[in-house]
C-alpha cells in the first residue's frame, strides 16, 4: 500500500488553544507512520502550532478568501496562508456549503486565486447529499460541482489538487460510505476528470471523508484503495486518530 494522505480537520475545535497543544502533543508521541499527516486545526491557533509542531505535521488551513487583499474585512487571502507556512487549505467544505452559503462560484474563484498566487494544495470537498443519493443523482451532482469548482483551473495545476469525496449524509453522522460506493464514487470522479483533462485526470488524489474511524479505516484505504482520508470528529480522540494515521 503507498503512502496515504491522513488529513485531520478539526472544525471550530477545541475552545482552547492549550487543549489543541496537548492533543498535538500526544499525537507527536504515538504516530509512527510514512503516511503524510495534514493537520487542519481553527486558523487562529495556527502560527502556534506551526512553531511547535511543523517538524512532525503539514498544516492547513479549513477556508480562505478568493483575494489577495485589501478590504475584506475577516477574511484571509491564500497568500496569507502560504506566508505563515501552511500546505494545504480545504475548499467547499460541506459545511461551508450549507452554513454559509457558499456556491460553486465562489469555490471556484477561490481555488484559482489560490492555485494561481501561491503553491498551496487545494483539498476540494464534493458530494451528495442523503436526497440526492435517494435518487440515484450521485453522479450528476459530483459531475456538476467538479466542472463548475474547477472551471477555467489551468490544466497545468490540476495536479496540484486534491478531491475529498465527502458523501454529505456520511459527515458527522457515524453513518458511512460502504466500500462498493467509495469505489464507485471514485471511478466516477477520475472518469469525470479523465473527461475534462485527459490522462492528468488519472494522477489527482482522492481521499474520503464521512464518519472515518478506527473500524472502517481498513476498508477505505487497503479495500477501496483512496489516496487517503479526511477525519474529523475522530482526529480529536487521540487514540483513534493515531490508529487511523499509522494505518498501513
Ligand atoms: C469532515 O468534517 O470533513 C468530516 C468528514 O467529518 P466526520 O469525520 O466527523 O464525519
Amino acid at each position: 500500500m503507498k503512502n496515504k494522505l491522513i488529513i485531520a480537520n478539526w472544525k471550530s475545535n477545541p475552545i482552547k488553544r492549550n487543549d489543541g497543544e496537548k492533543l498535538l502533543k500526544n499525537l507527536v508521541q504515538t504516530i509512527k507512520t510514512n503516511n503524510k499527516v495534514i493537520i487542519c486545526p481553527p486558523t487562529i491557533f495556527l502560527s502556534h502550532f506551526l512553531n511547535l509542531f511543523s517538524p512532525y505535521f503539514q498544516f492547513g488551513v479549513q477556508n480562505c478568501y478568493s483575494k489577495d487583499k485589501g478590504p475584506y474585512t475577516g477574511e484571509i487571502s491564500p497568500k496569507m496562508v502560504q506566508d505563515i507556512g501552511c500546505k494545504y487549505v480545504i475548499i467547499g467544505h460541506s459545511e461551508r456549503r450549507s452554513l454559509f452559503n457558499e456556491t460553486d462560484e465562489d469555490i471556484n474563484l477561490k481555488l484559482i486565486e489560490i492555485l494561481n498566487t501561491t503553491k498551496i494544495t487545494p483539498i476540494l470537498c464534493i458530494g451528495e447529499s442523503r436526497e440526492e443519493r435517494a435518487q440515484k443523482k450521485t453522479y450528476s451532482i459530483i459531475k456538476q460541482q467538479i466542472k463548475s469548482d474547477l472551471k477555467n483551473v489551468d490544466k497545468n495545476k490540476i495536479k496540484n489538487i486534491i478531491i475529498a469525496y465527502e458523501p454529505i449524509w456520511a459527515i458527522g453522522t457515524g453513518i458511512y460510505a460502504h466500500e462498493q460506493e467509495i469505489v464507485d464514487a471514485k471511478n466516477s470522479i477520475v472518469k469525470i476528470l479523465c473527461d475534462i483533462y485527459g490522462d492528468i485526470g488519472r494522477k489527482i488524489r482522492i481521499v474520503y471523508g464521512g464518519s472515518v474511524n478506527a473500524q472502517n479505516i481498513e476498508s477505505i484505504l487497503k479495500n477501496a484503495d483512496m489516496n487517503g482520508v479526511l477525519v474529523g470528529g475522530a482526529s480529536l480522540k487521540p487514540k483513534e486518530f493515531s490508529f487511523i494515521a499509522n494505518f498501513k
